[in-house]
């Protein structure tokens, strides 16, 4: 099976965001959430693997402080587009 290891990158991070609750103004839906995922997933590289060697890449990352800054901008720009076309 092929996956793109980002995803669980994203996921996680946005996962935590979700559940810190750091801005109140920012709608908490799942549509949100998965907006976000799938625009910051749109701005980063994909990361795919065959195998379970995805787990060990997804750990180096999350110990990676350049590599998290680049996920955790991109995310935090999807935020604000997402933010900014709420409609409901
Ligand atoms: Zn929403």
């Amino acid at each position: 099976m092929v996956k793109n290891y980002m995803e669980d990158v994203v996921e996680d991070l946005v996962d935590k965001l979700w559940n810190e609750n750091t801005d109140k103004d920012f709608c908490k839906c799942e549509k949100c959430k998965n907006d976000v995922i799938a625009l910051s997933l749109n701005k980063l590289p994909p990361k795919y693997f065959s195998s379970d060697k995805g787990n060990i890449w997804t750990k180096l990352i999350f110990a990676d402080n350049q590599k998290m800054t680049d996920v955790m901008t991109a995310v935090a720009e999807a935020m604000k587009i997402v933010k900014s076309s709420q409609r409901h």
